[in-house]
């Protein structure tokens, strides 16, 4: 049911190449249905939280080794970032990472690569214009002759089409003119509220994720500092102070 914690990342340690200790102990929660963010600065561990979750800190030489990672009950912090997939957790990865070879429509079809059904594939890939109708207009462009927010918007519109109950967004301000941001994050909200979509988030921006999303945390140096509902966090005088720039 809506609200009830789809996942529970408790008391997790990474370390890097076996030796860097980058999350000292993280925990938070995740409720079916909402919007959660994660935030603070350059280095605080945000990625490397979301990468906890997928699976995808494999790749990197990094390793949870301590803690318990629970997404439905089942404990997913070995999984790899596959079985993520197939459990209905997506990551869409800082930077983009669109195949700039493809236009934006076959990106889009690559989300829907563990499913076998076409009407339904048809159908999505309609849902995620419909979100997204730039992409639409843009489909048959070669991804890598787009522009940042259109790859911004391949990325989250190609994890979509995995039909994913839960997508790990890391930094989707990144890069992108502030009027594209919250026309991202409108889309975000939207997903959220229409398909019921769970999203967890990795923001710098401060002020743009707690206006979307619903509960954050404050990460700093590998640890949770201070977490609350958004609205709480927002006037918060520390948050304001240290966050979003105001005093
Ligand atoms: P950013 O917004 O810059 O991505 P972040 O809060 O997401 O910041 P992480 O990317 O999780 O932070 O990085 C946290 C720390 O882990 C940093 O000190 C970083 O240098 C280190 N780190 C990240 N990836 C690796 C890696 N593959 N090997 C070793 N150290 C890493």
């Amino acid at each position: 049911a809506k609200g009830e914690p789809l996942l529970q990342v408790s008391n997790v340690e990474v370390i890097y190449n076996h030796v860097i200790l980058v999350l000292k102990g993280v925990s938070l929660t995740v409720p079916k249905g909402g919007i959660t963010a994660i935030l603070g600065g350059n280095g605080a561990g945000k990625t490397t939280t979301l990468k906890a979750i997928s699976g995808l800190l494999k790749s990197e030489r990094g390793e949870v080794t301590k803690g318990r990672i629970l997404y439905r009950g089942a404990d997913v912090a070995a999984q790899d970032p596959a079985e993520g997939v197939k459990r209905g957790l997506i990551q869409v990865m800082e930077g983009r990472h669109c195949f700039e070879h493809l236009t934006v429509e076959e990106n889009l079809l690559t989300g829907a690569y563990t499913r076998s059904n076409s009407a339904d594939v048809k159908r999505d890939l309609e849902m995620v214009y419909e979100y997204f109708p730039r992409l639409k207009e843009r489909r048959t462009s070669q991804a890598g002759y787009t522009s940042g927010g259109e790859q911004q918007m391949c990325a989250i519109g190609r994890a979509l089409m995995s039909r994913p109950e839960t997508v790990l967004l890391d930094e989707p301000s990144m890069g992108l003119a502030p009027q594209l941001v919250e026309q991202i994050f409108e889309i975000v909200k939207s997903v959220n509220e229409q398909e019921g979509v769970t999203f967890l988030l990795a923001e710098q921006n401060t002020n743009v994720a707690l206006r979307y999303a619903h509960y954050g945390y404050i990460l700093e140096n590998g640890r949770v500092v201070m977490d609350g509902e958004a609205k709480a966090l927002r006037e918060n005088q520390d948050v304001k102070e240290f966050y979003l720039g105001m005093s």
